[in-house]
């Protein structure tokens, strides 16, 4: 526990002092990390030797970051088919290692596998965006999770102690505990927060400091609503449970800032424009993820933030690709679209937007108070707005359910 703790306290120091660096650091360590790890998943991990050996790939290709697009990207479903031992390093004992999983909300959940390293990492890799954002080691934490996470030794004796609570329990026994343990920080999906808001009522909330969205797209609507209720504007945060947190809002809110000294982050466009997101995580060699493809939408900003961080910046994260409902020659319908149109509607509480056929939209909207007047305007905006091709109805329901794991999601496109 002493080795782990010592671990963990290292790398989230040296991961707080590099957000600050010159570009020239990122990049040297970035090359560096890489060509290691690079060498490593080829030597003894059969998944990336397979990989790289069917196009021709070598380790000692990689020199630089120009050398980056060299390395063959990984895709889930590559990862999901592989057999499990051949995506875990040999020689690794894997009594020591702990089994995570990812919560499948489009599939399947796949299985990962953390060494003690790792798991150290993991937990610096996180806590990292917590302390850039004055988090206090004896602030105390209230997590909502789907799965309660594990409370390890040091927070019992009073060290970032952690409350969890399970989202399945009703939304007023989360307000209770918010009232009893006044946290100075909240961490939730962006869907669970927005409940969380609407439980709020007038109970005595101290405001917390900091209150962390992921997991679920963060729009400028529930934003709004999290922070009247909770008296806090939420920190928008993204990564994938594989690979942990790695893009998170600063104090600006002016994008999301990478955390390139353990990810290496990459956009398939050109700055300002949104492309796929491809992620190496700096950090994992038990069962490493390198170029990893995501599915999701980014775009990266051509500017520095206002606030002196040097970490590279995402200007927008548009959810993942499978979130988006797909027209005739490629056009894509994301979120911001539909948001733009609903999120300012007086009444609209929640949507989704789920295509049943190629052409076919169904919007299924919560209005508070239900009108048919209201149902009536929302379909004629958006039906206006909406690509010639496609027909829509709208619905008016009393909830939208999240999906069996717990979130929710605001495009669904049809079953292929
Ligand atoms: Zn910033």
């Amino acid at each position: 526990m002493i080795r782990d703790a010592a671990i963990t306290w290292h790398l989230l120091r040296e991961a707080r002092r590099s957000s600050r660096r010159p570009s020239d650091w990122f990049r040297l360590r970035q090359e560096g990390v890489l060509r290691r790890l690079l060498r490593h998943a080829y030597d003894r991990v059969p998944l990336y030797r397979r990989l790289w050996d069917e196009s021709g790939f070598r380790p000692e290709a990689f020199r630089t970051l120009a050398d980056l697009e060299r390395v063959p990207p990984l895709s889930k479903p590559r990862l999901k088919e592989a057999d499990p031992t051949d995506t875990i390093a040999a020689g690794t004992n894997t009594a020591s290692c702990m089994t995570a999983a990812t919560s499948g909300s489009t599939g399947a959940p796949m299985q990962f596998l953390l060494g003690p390293f790792e798991r150290c990492w993991n937990r610096a890799v996180a806590w990292r965006i917590l302390f850039e954002h004055g988090f206090r080691w004896t602030d105390r934490t209230l997590e909502i999770r789907m799965t309660k996470g594990p409370t390890y030794a040091i927070q019992r004796l009073g060290v970032a102690p952690k409350v969890w609570m399970s989202i399945l329990e009703p939304p007023s026994a989360w307000v209770d505990r918010l009232v009893s343990e006044q946290p100075q920080c909240v961490m939730a999906g962006a869907g669970t927060l927005d409940l969380l808001a609407a439980a709020i009522g007038d109970a005595p909330v101290r405001p917390p400091q900091i209150v962390i969205s992921d997991s679920e797209t963060l729009t400028p609507s529930i934003r709004m609503r999290i922070h009247a209720a909770l008296g806090t504007d939420p920190i928008d945060v993204y990564g994938l449970e594989e690979v942990s947190n790695f893009a998170w809002e600063c104090e600006r809110r002016a994008g999301l800032h990478i955390s390139a000294d353990s990810h290496i982050v990459e956009v398939g466009a050109p700055p300002g424009e949104i492309g796929p997101l491809t992620v190496t995580a700096l950090g994992m060699w038990t069962m490493p993820f390198i170029r990893y493809q995501t599915g999701d939408l980014a775009a990266a900003s051509p500017h520095a933030c206002p606030c002196g961080r040097t970490l590279p910046l995402l200007s927008s994260l548009h959810g993942r690709a499978v979130d988006s409902i797909e027209l005739s020659g490629g056009r894509r319908l994301l979120w911001p679209f539909f948001h733009e149109l609903l999120g300012g509607v007086r009444g609209v509480i929640h949507w989704q937007a789920v295509q049943e056929t190629g052409t076919d939209i169904v919007v299924r909207v919560v209005l508070s108070p239900p009108s048919d007047d209201q149902t009536a305007r929302i379909a004629a905006t958006l039906r206006d707005r909406l690509p010639g091709e496609c027909t829509l109805r709208v619905e008016s329901v009393k909830s939208i359910p999240p999906e069996a794991n717990g979130k929710r999601r605001l495009v669904i496109p049809r079953r292929p």
